[in-house]
């Protein structure tokens, strides 16, 4: 940033992450009682301001019901916190590790230390889960943390700061409300560790940024994740998972099924049952939670378009094809082969079906893109084991959509194009703790170094190259 108003923000920044770098350098690493009672205090905090949270992202979206708030934003918060305060004790524990012979009676262990002040950049879809996690795995691995918010849920993002202001002291825990420019200003930071979740545009800019202070990176990126369905699929429920997935906050979920693959003998029976499952679900889109905003729900829409002029046909769902911010389901068949719906990540409640004539031959057809962040299979198990091996993908549901996330023991993250590393449970722990390999010789070894020329001296030699 060399810009008035770039620079002046990044050294507001700076300003803000030497509170937290001074805050860490002058206390021992927080035990496990400390970080237990900051966990605590973060789920206290988040069940006593529910009321508040679940109003603000209303606002934001311009429709979100309190139920969806609660179950997919707020309620993953307080499952993470009690899990990471749960299994914490375990993972801190430091661990013995063997000691080749030549060292002995030397010992060996690992020991995982907080790392220091971690940055947390994060998108607008679940604004309290996609902060709130990554910050509770910080403060579970003994670190301090800056969080920078989403500016398109900035009644969140501003509702968020005022309890992270009230529950952690300001060298604790900051927030840093703004958009893309300051998103740029905080990116270049010398955290000791960033986790940035959103678009994989935006994450490539941020690793170049973090990679100037070598700072290590966690990226929680998007991309295309495919339901892939076998021919034994339990299709019913197939159908009705996956029309939830793309009703559930409108699609805007980040591992949502993008679209689906089905052989081409059951594709009209399956979207059959897809779209009376969306209608069932949509019931008459009263309750669906809008797109974030009008220029959003203008791409989703010019999608549609785009597939439609070029042949695709379109199953919209409800009464018409929604204004301003509604958009409502839509099922798509017979695509062309290079339109928008089959090129980006749609982040909407449109559902592209596709047909296949060989499993195997759909596998590969996603083994050769990009590695999508989920991958959902529904099928018995002969076809999961083929799923499982000749495909990669963050994570898998089987016979299910969306799920894992709940599942606070996995590793969350992506692999390729949809991210690097991994957060949630004890994967995220480790992430933002390092592992230091500790030694501790003793006064007498077995082996003595340092004296030259002796027999040990040639006796070592001939030990170590045998
Ligand atoms: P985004 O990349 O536009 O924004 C994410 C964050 O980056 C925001 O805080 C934003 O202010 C900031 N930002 C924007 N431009 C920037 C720049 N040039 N430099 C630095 N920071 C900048 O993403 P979004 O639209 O908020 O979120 C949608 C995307 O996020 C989708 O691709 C979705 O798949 C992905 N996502 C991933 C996960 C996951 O866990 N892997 C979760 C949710 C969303």
């Amino acid at each position: 940033m060399t810009d008035g108003i770039g620079g002046g923000e990044a050294a507001r920044l700076m300003d803000l992450l030497e509170v937290l770098r001074r805050g860490f350098l002058a206390a021992d690493p927080p035990d496990l009682a400390a970080r237990r009672a900051d966990l605590a205090r973060l789920k206290a905090a988040v069940r006593a301001r529910k009321g508040d949270f679940v109003r603000a992202a209303a606002e934001d979206f311009g429709r979100r019901r309190a139920e969806e708030t609660v179950i997919l934003d707020l309620g993953p918060v307080v499952q993470a916190a009690g899990y990471l305060a749960r299994n914490l004790g375990r993972w801190m524990r430091p661990e013995r590790r063997r000691v080749p012979v030549t060292l002995w009676p030397g010992r060996a262990r690992v020991i995982r230390q907080p790392k220091g002040v971690v940055g947390i950049m994060t998108p607008w879809n679940y604004p309290f889960g996609l902060s709130l996690i990554p910050l509770a795995t910080a403060l579970a691995a003994g670190n301090r943390a800056m969080l920078k918010p989403s500016e398109l849920a900035p009644a969140s993002a501003r509702a968020m700061a005022a309890m992270l202001a009230e529950t952690f002291a300001p060298d604790e825990v900051a927030v840093v409300e703004g958009g893309p420019e300051t998103g740029a200003a905080f990116a270049g930071l010398p955290f000791d560790h960033l986790v940035f979740t959103g678009s994989t545009a935006v994450g490539r800019k941020v690793m170049r940024a973090a990679a100037e202070n070598l700072v290590p990176v966690t990226l929680e990126l998007g991309g295309k994740s495919p339901a892939i369905l076998g021919r034994d699929a339990d299709f019913a429920k197939a159908a009705r998972d996956i029309a939830w997935a793309k009703i559930a906050n409108a699609g805007q979920t980040c591992i949502a099924p993008d679209h689906v693959l089905v052989h081409e003998d059951d594709a009209a029976a399956f979207v059959a049952r897809l779209v009376a499952e969306l209608e069932r679900a949509f019931a008459g889109g009263a309750r669906m939670t809008r797109i974030i905003d009008a220029a959003k729900a203008r791409r989703l829409r010019a999608l549609l378009a785009e597939a439609a002029s070029g042949g695709a046909a379109l199953h919209v769902i409800g009464r018409n094809a929604g204004q301003g911010r509604e958009v409502p389901p839509a099922v798509v068949t017979g695509l062309p082969p290079d339109c928008g719906l089959m090129r980006e990540e749609i982040f909407g409640p449109l559902l592209p079906v596709v047909t296949y004539a060989s499993f195997d031959a759909a596998l590969a057809g996603i083994a050769e893109g990009p590695r999508p962040l989920a991958l959902y299979y529904y099928g018995g198990a002969e076809g999961r084991a083929r799923a499982l091996a000749r495909t990669l993908s963050g994570n898998v549901t089987v016979n299910g959509a969306m799920t894992h996330y709940a599942v606070d023991s996995l590793p969350f993250g992506g692999v390729g194009a949809s991210g690097i590393g991994a957060y949630h449970g004890r994967e995220g722990f480790e992430a933002m703790s390092h592992a230091r390999g500790v030694y501790d010789e003793p006064l007498r070894s077995l082996i003595p170094l340092g004296r030259t020329g002796g027999r040990f001296e040639r006796l070592f030699a001939w030990y170590m190259m045998r």
